[in-house]
């Protein structure tokens, strides 16, 4: 087997995606050029995209370059047929979007027949816990950021949910808090639930090492203007430890954005604390930790429950994410402890970060193969634990 006998063996494999935020079928209809970079990583670099030739072609010549375009630009050509994005055919591919979709089904069969996907974990963060009424497809995360963030009623997480917005929820207690937040756990485990799911990146800071019941119980119903700042951390820092005792108890994997975010407190070693209390709790640590990937590998080296996942790094920075799997595979413990996931919400841009995943794990395998590091057979039978049997077996419903 050499590399192009690789990357075609990778191009048919099944997979399996460990994250996703695909978004409604209403939502999915409603696409065209425009609205799909909108919903895409693109849309994240804040450029002007106007409409005009000359103004698309500014864009194009600003964004060229980042990954996050490259890869959906590759997908939309592989998917439509009528070359990468440009200004000349930006008018067709939003035609030929616009027609796919008006089929509800379209969107679905992408992620089944282009994606070949046997099943992506959801984190569907506007309805916690929701499969997309796909159950086959989708594998519910259940996301805890409105538990951590919600210390009285009105605090919300950043996308603005609340456990309090809930019908009778009305706990007098931080414990009676508590015991509502596992209860809640459970009952997303018992409607399909794969795993916990924490984007706290983009709320606080991931230090969790002042669990201070006393300062969480002053914290809890106070008044907004009277809390102090410590106070509210530490109620987070209750409630996220509560979190680990309830994963591990149910034997839930807990998915842990590390990396970007709030970038002055993402960092993969501010979480470590956590991860060494709770060594019967699998830490599936989301991309790579990126741009701290190294730190990611020290941790890789020192303890087994953790996972790397590289969904989204692929699309963030190919060539950290080469860098990045070249090194996890030369210091994880077992290499059943690397995962991908395309973390995107539309099919299109699913099917790029596939790509990406593929481009990746198909020239790190190869440039092994080719300096002697590892056999065909080794190399065959890696592509397939990367690309779906990994995932597969951590996300496997029971
Ligand atoms: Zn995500």
């Amino acid at each position: 087997m050499d590399s192009d006998g690789l990357q075609s063996l990778l191009g048919e494999l099944p997979v399996v995606s460990s994250h996703c935020h695909h978004l409604p079928t209403d939502q999915q209809q409603s696409l065209d050029l425009d609205k799909l970079l909108s919903h895409s990583y693109v849309g994240w670099c804040g450029l002007e995209r106007g409409s005009t030739a000359a103004e698309r072609q500014r864009f194009l010549d600003q964004v060229g370059f980042n990954t996050y375009f490259v890869w959906l630009s590759k997908a939309v050509e592989a998917l439509y047929g009528l070359g990468p994005v440009s200004a000349d055919n930006w008018e067709a591919l939003s035609a030929a979007l616009r027609q796919a979709h008006s089929d509800p089904e379209y969107h679905f069969r992408l992620l089944r027949e282009r994606c070949r996907y046997k099943f992506a974990v959801e984190d569907a963060y506007w309805n916690a816990g929701d499969d997309l009424g796909r159950p086959d497809l989708f594998h519910p995360a259940y996301r805890i950021n409105a538990w951590v963030m919600s210390y009285r009623p009105g605090a919300t997480d950043h996308g603005g949910n609340s456990p309090w917005t809930r019908p009778g929820f009305d706990p007098h207690s931080l414990d009676e808090y508590l015991d509502l937040m596992e209860a809640a756990i459970e009952q997303a485990v018992a409607h399909g639930a794969v795993a916990v799911k924490s984007a706290l990146a983009y709320d606080r800071p991931l230090s969790f090492d002042n669990p201070d019941v006393e300062a969480a119980r002053r914290a809890f119903r106070s008044d907004a203007e009277q809390v102090s700042a410590a106070d509210r951390l530490a109620f987070g820092d209750v409630v996220m430890h509560r979190i680990c005792r309830a994963c591990q108890r149910l034997q839930l994997p807990l998915q842990v954005h590390l990396g970007l975010g709030i970038i002055s407190g993402s960092r993969p070693m501010f979480f470590e604390p956590v991860i060494a209390k709770y060594p019967e709790v699998t830490f599936d640590l989301f991309h790579c930790g990126y741009p701290w990937c190294d730190e990611l590998a020290g941790i890789l080296h020192n303890y087994p429950n953790v996972v790397a996942d590289f969904c989204w790094l692929p699309l963030i920075s190919t060539t950290a994410a080469v860098y990045a799997l070249h090194q996890y595979l030369e210091v994880v413990r077992s290499c059943e402890r690397i995962v991908w996931g395309d973390d995107t919400w539309t099919s299109e841009e699913a099917y790029g970060a596939l790509l990406a995943w593929e481009y990746v794990v198909g020239r790190v395998l190869g440039e092994r193969l080719q300096q002697g590091l590892c056999s065909a057979s080794q190399a065959e039978r890696m592509a397939e634990k990367l690309m779906y049997a990994n995932a597969q077996k951590l996300f496997q419903r029971p």
